[in-house]
């Protein structure tokens, strides 16, 4: 299993909150965005008994592909290969880092310039290129944004959701030469395109993420709606893809139920703009493509999630990132409050993995288990289920924890208290007096209530009336 070099902080999620609820901009922000995605969603999946069926042909390709794991892989190596797209494989984020800049240098180019890619913001590529001296500029809208402000995506699909068009305007103003203020969102989109088309001539490195990679043809699907992502791929000489080694699927008819899925779960649309089937680099007597293709795959501790047999479910993730949308708590506090790469309630079951439960011990409670996730997941991932499982994991009870950091989350305090508590109630007896005792020592407690107390209204018994009312229309 994967150990990161050097183990991060536990992440400060209480801290994060408290600042993010004090801000009410922010979280009227968010909660009108997570609104809008899931009203567009809705409309997209009209029928439930067909969006249920949808599913559940989502969730058996992912488990399909999932149970053959380490066979597709070695296979989508070979095809690949056949079509001359180079694979690089990569343990940690660390060696993924080096592929890339290995890359980025024998290709003899000082920028790279991104589509989108969550396994790049996952491996912090872009402090890497940057520490070597090669530049690294994200050409998706939402990316290009909280790149030039400094910050990281606060939400796997619209990474730029916290932002409003007046903060746009301002970033744009301060930070792009040359721009005044204008708060029209036309005319921003206008002056990103301006600055990237520019930089997409003079690169000879793309790189770009991967939606699904298709075992038996070697090909790499990747969705988008803005077209960078088609530029990355075809404009620069070099063309680098990165993506996790879930992402495998055996077969090409397996891709459009997955993406339905994933359009419609992601942004309400029936399908993107631009779908880019990368099947190869350029080949004689083309005009046009890169001339080489490479593809890295990630572990980063996925394996680790792949060897226990519930967590493995984590890796079905097509990453639509629905369950952010429709999550209680990630809709009030943003995705930089939960301090890692992938927010909400997929963040917190796939964060563990890369990072160690040590690390992110305060995020798995960070769940109302309303079950609002597991319901809308495109592939019927049991997300409040595998939340506890790691709850438990943290608390060092689960059978085998395989996670590095397991038992981490259980302070001494808790140790003592549940041990004293075990031991009590295994004891009739003793459970007994002390309960005896207990309700003896009730009249030394404080005679006044608190404001808690006092602010609750008990419940009272319906009237005998209604409850004969129902007996009677029940027998009727
Ligand atoms: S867990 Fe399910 S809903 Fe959440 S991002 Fe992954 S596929 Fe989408």
């Amino acid at each position: 299993m994967n150990q990161p070099t050097n183990p991060p902080a536990p992440i400060n999620f209480h801290a994060n909150v408290r600042r993010v609820v004090a801000n009410p901009a922010l979280r009227a922000s968010f909660r009108g965005a997570m609104d809008f995605l899931m009203a567009k969603r809705a409309v997209q999946f009209p029928d439930p008994e067909a969006f249920e069926a949808l599913r559940t042909q989502g969730e058996q390709i992912r488990q399909h592909a999932l149970s053959r794991l380490p066979e597709l892989l070695e296979q989508l190596e070979t095809s690949l290969a056949r079509n001359g797209i180079q694979v690089h494989w990569a343990e940690t984020p660390e060696q993924a880092c080096q592929l890339i800049i290995d890359l980025a240098t024998r290709a003899g180019g000082d920028l790279v310039v991104k589509g989108k890619s969550m396994v790049s913001e996952e491996i912090e590529l872009n402090h890497a290129l940057e520490a070597v001296g090669i530049a690294a500029l994200e050409s998706d809208m939402g990316e290009y944004i909280v790149q030039l402000a400094g910050e990281k995506p606060s939400h796997i699909i619209m990474p730029a959701i916290h932002k409003t068009k007046e903060e746009i305007a301002r970033l744009f103003a301060d930070k792009v030469p040359g721009v005044d203020y204008t708060d029209s969102v036309d005319e921003l989109i206008q002056i990103g395109r301006r600055v990237l088309r520019e930089k997409f001539r003079d690169t000879r490195i793309g790189l770009s993420g991967v939606n699904i990679a298709v075992a038996e043809t070697g090909t790499l699907c990747l969705v988008e709606n803005e077209g960078n992502g088609r530029m990355c791929t075809t404009v620069p000489e070099v063309h680098i893809a990165i993506t996790g080694i879930e992402k495998v699927v055996a077969k090409l008819e397996h891709v459009p139920p997955l993406l339905t899925l994933l359009t419609r779960s992601a942004t309400g649309q029936a399908a993107t703009t631009y779908f880019n089937w990368i099947s190869g680099p350029r080949r004689e007597g083309e005009l046009d493509g890169p001339r080489e293709v490479h593809l890295v795959l990630l572990d980063n501790g996925r394996s680790g999630a792949y060897a226990d047999a519930r967590l493995r479910a984590t890796l079905q993730c097509i990453r639509c990132g629905a369950c952010m949308n429709h999550c209680p708590v990630y809709a009030r506090i943003g995705g930089h409050a939960y301090g890692t790469t992938y927010p909400g309630p997929i963040g917190k079951l796939v964060s563990p993995h890369m990072l160690g439960l040590d690390v992110t011990a305060d995020l798995v409670t960070a769940s109302s288990l309303c079950g609002a996730c597991g319901e809308v997941c495109p592939v019927k991932i049991p997300i409040p289920d595998l939340l506890l499982q790691l709850r438990q994991q943290s608390q060092g009870h689960a059978a085998a924890p395989l996670l590095p950091g397991a038992g981490s989350g259980r302070k001494a305090l808790q140790t003592i208290s549940y041990g004293l508590f075990a031991w009590l109630y295994s004891r009739p007896a003793f459970y007994r007096l002390f309960s005896l005792c207990a309700t003896r020592l009730r009249a030394l407690t404080p005679s006044k209530q608190g404001a808690w107390t006092l602010s609750r209204t008990a419940l009272r018994p319906a009237p005998r009336s209604l409850h004969e009312r129902m007996k009677s229309r029940s027998e009727a």
